[in-house]
């Protein structure tokens, strides 16, 4: 009997599905460790300590945007000083009995240091007052479970409380699995909000990120006002390779990446990390209207 031939070593065939472009959201952690070791995850330029995050976490070489940590995020997005997080207290419960659902999260709680899959809160944006919310990958691939859609509804309402544009950084890989219907649930919750900040309004601005996938894609993901996305993120519903083997057809290399999605009118704007800042601004002077007093 002969092997199949795996075609080389381990860190040679590594090293070849970080060349293809075509990811799936679950390269976090090789991703997390082309960061660690300072090397980009598609060209391989070694970059030096501290060079990425003069360059907005972006690959110098190749333009390769790296995920961030909320926090890292936030320090990128708003003016210094204004951010103050809410529902921070808000944490998980196992309302299925998921075996080792509890363990889970503390193990991911302790590891990223954030209570949740998104943090929240209202800042300000070269002066312009938000209600944001930014999710993370990180936190068990960001997905989206009672807790991440009832602090991402309150920070959609806290718009309408406060009369504030709502800006919302989507990261997922869906819904949480550990709590089944509860997670589905948060999708209607979290569209509804998005309609009641219609309703009051106000204006709604989503940041596609990669990955954005499942049931965040779903809802309030696609309800925006204006959508932007970074470039290259992986955006969808069903992941590439249930796709291709539901229709049994190849799909194009960039499919569900944002350029794409751009092509095909699902989004507004592919921005560069660099230009985020300013270009949401931009929009936030654009459809804020003056206060009276
Ligand atoms: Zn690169």
């Amino acid at each position: 009997m002969t092997r199949k031939r795996t075609g080389g070593s381990l860190l040679a065939r590594l090293q070849r599905r970080r060349t293809r472009r075509k990811a799936s959201p679950f390269l976090i952690r090789e991703r997390t460790l082309a960061r660690r070791k300072h090397q980009c995850p598609f060209c391989h330029r070694h970059i030096e300590e501290g060079e990425l995050e003069k360059n907005f976490f972006v690959c110098p070489e190749c333009s390769h945007h790296f995920r961030l940590s909320p926090r890292e995020r936030i320090r990128l997005l708003v003016d210094p000083d204004s951010f103050r997080e809410t529902d921070r207290e808000l944490t998980t419960l196992n309302p299925l009995d998921f075996p080792g659902y509890e363990e889970k999260i503390r193990r991911v709680m302790n590891i990223t240091e954030l209570g949740e899959a998104v943090v929240t809160g209202v800042g300000a944006i070269e002066g312009w007052e938000i209600s944001l919310a930014v999710m993370s990958f990180q936190f068990m691939g960001g997905s989206m479970g009672s807790v991440v859609g009832e602090k991402i509804a309150r920070a959609i309402l806290a718009g309408v409380r406060l009369q504030l544009p709502v800006v919302v950084f989507t990261a997922s890989g869906g819904a949480r699995m550990q709590e089944g219907i509860f997670s589905l649930m948060q999708m209607a919750k979290t569209a509804r909000a998005a309609g009641r900040l219609e309703e009051a309004g106000l204006p709604l601005f989503v940041v596609l990120t990669d990955p954005t996938m499942g049931g965040v894609t779903a809802s309030f993901g696609m309800l925006g006002d204006v959508t932007l996305a970074e470039p290259g993120a992986l955006i969808g519903f069903a992941g590439p390779r249930v796709l291709e083997g539901t229709i049994k057809e190849k799909l194009p290399d960039d499919f569900q990446r944002s350029e794409f999605l751009l092509h095909s009118g699902f989004i507004d704007r592919v921005v560069e990390r660099e230009k985020l800042r300013s270009v949401l601004a931009f929009l936030l002077k654009a459809h804020t209207r003056p206060r009276l007093d």
